[in-house]
């Protein structure tokens, strides 16, 4: 394979395709480079989704950098314009308009879509889901109308609806299929606590139950036999890669596009980064879905697209913002032995998983921010603590590393 690279195409343009597109320049590279994304906004950030955008007052979604910007750098942008297929061989993607476009490298960060709720549950076309700023600005004027709203899954995304919902004034109903809130990326004792804040807070939260039937007069009716009132109606129960156009190249897996720990796919041109990438991951491959992979990830594979050989190593970390609530995570916040520093009945506190030999593997902060910077240090580093100083609120955090 040549290694002479001029001409880098990024099919996908979120953030993890804006942050290699920039990232690319910022280096030095000064082939051309095209980024092809089917939205027809500049690349965004999605947090803010979930969040300022459904803030009533705050409004509007922000770019990550300017059209301007893209010119300055000669980024060829082509939005609006859907990848249909990668011609591996002849190392050309092929768009829905019928251009081709050729390339030395392609980097796939198409993303993940919602997954979308099965069977004929909604007869009413007034489902929505959240990905794109289209579906927030959407989800905003229902929530201005003041009706229902029901949340179909109690992950991050619901949870974060209900919030800005109910500070809006909305009756709020969260209706989870397992049995406890973000089971996927948190403990039972930070369920617990959402739990307890999203009640206190106003929000009917229902477990082991799903959707059955929307009806035209807008109540929902559930598995368990009862009946909510969904005059809007979110869904939100997780998402699936976005791979149409790659599957015949065999790089896939349920998960996304097969990676290594350096971003390359199994064929030597081809690399992924962000959400659709299924990196090595615990003891298998896997997403990882959070702002903090888009970043870090696509600017890792920045160095490896231009020759360098940097496996990509970095510990999870994901925010999210309910309100008045702050949770974040580093690691694995699911496993190890755990340590909670601070009152777990109350509105702060922290949760540590340690190792057998006593190493920071995770750690959930509930609305204390400032020990997260100690935490992702001590994930990242693998520093080991004493226990007994860290379930002690009164020691300083930096006195518990041993
Ligand atoms: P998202 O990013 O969409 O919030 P998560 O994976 O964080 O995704 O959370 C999705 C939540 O939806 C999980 O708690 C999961 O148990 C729940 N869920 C999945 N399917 C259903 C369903 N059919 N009805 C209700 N809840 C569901």
């Amino acid at each position: 394979m040549s290694t002479q690279v001029e001409r880098i195409v990024i099919a996908g343009a979120g953030q993890a395709g804006a942050t290699v597109a920039f990232g690319l320049r910022k280096a030095g590279f000064d082939g051309s480079i095209t980024v092809i994304g089917d939205e027809a906004h500049l690349p965004y950030e999605r947090p803010q989704l979930s969040k300022e955008m459904l803030n009533l007052e705050k409004g509007e979604h922000r770019p990550i950098r300017s059209q301007e910007d893209y010119e300055a750098q000669s980024i060829q942008l082509e939005l609006g314009a859907r990848l249909t297929r990668v011609d591996a061989d002849g190392r050309q993607v092929l768009l829905d308009d019928g251009r081709k476009v050729g390339y030395d490298r392609l980097v796939i960060a198409t993303g993940v879509k919602p997954r979308q709720l099965s069977g004929p549950f909604d007869h009413t076309g007034r489902a929505c889901y959240l990905r794109t700023v289209e579906d927030a600005r959407r989800l905003r004027e229902d929530i201005r109308s003041g009706r229902p709203l029901a949340i179909i899954g109690g992950g991050v995304i619901g949870l974060e609806v209900a919030a800005a919902a109910r500070a809006a004034g909305c009756h709020v109903t969260v209706i989870e299929a397992g049995e406890r809130l973000m089971s996927r990326s948190v403990d039972e004792i930070a369920s617990a606590y959402l739990d307890r804040a999203h009640r206190r807070d106003g929000v009917d939260i229902r477990y082991g139950a799903s959707a059955v039937e929307l009806g035209e007069d807008g109540q929902l009716k559930l598995s368990d036999g009862s009946v909510v009132p969904a005059q809007s109606l979110l869904v939100g129960i997780g998402v699936t890669p976005n791979i149409q156009g790659f599957e015949h190249l065999g790089i896939t897996d349920t998960a996304g596009v097969l990676v290594d720990g350096h971003g390359r796919s199994p064929i030597g041109s081809i690399y992924a980064t962000g959400d659709i990438a299924s990196q090595p991951h615990g003891q298998g491959h896997g997403r990882i879905e959070t702002w903090a992979n888009a970043q870090d990830h696509a600017l890792n594979l920045v160095k490896n697209l231009l020759g360098e050989d940097v496996p990509y190593q970095s510990p999870i970390w994901f925010w999210s913002d309910q309100g008045k609530i702050n949770l974040q995570v580093v690691g694995n916040a699911n496993q190890g032995k755990r340590f909670i520093r601070g009152d777990e009945h109350g509105d702060a506190f922290v949760v540590f998983r340690l190792d057998d030999e006593r190493r920071v593997t995770g750690c959930t902060t509930i609305n204390s921010p400032r020990d997260m910077a100690v935490a992702r240090r001590w994930v990242k580093q693998g520093v080991r603590v004493d226990p007994q100083r860290l379930v002690d609120p009164v020691t300083p955090l930096r006195d518990c590393a041993i």
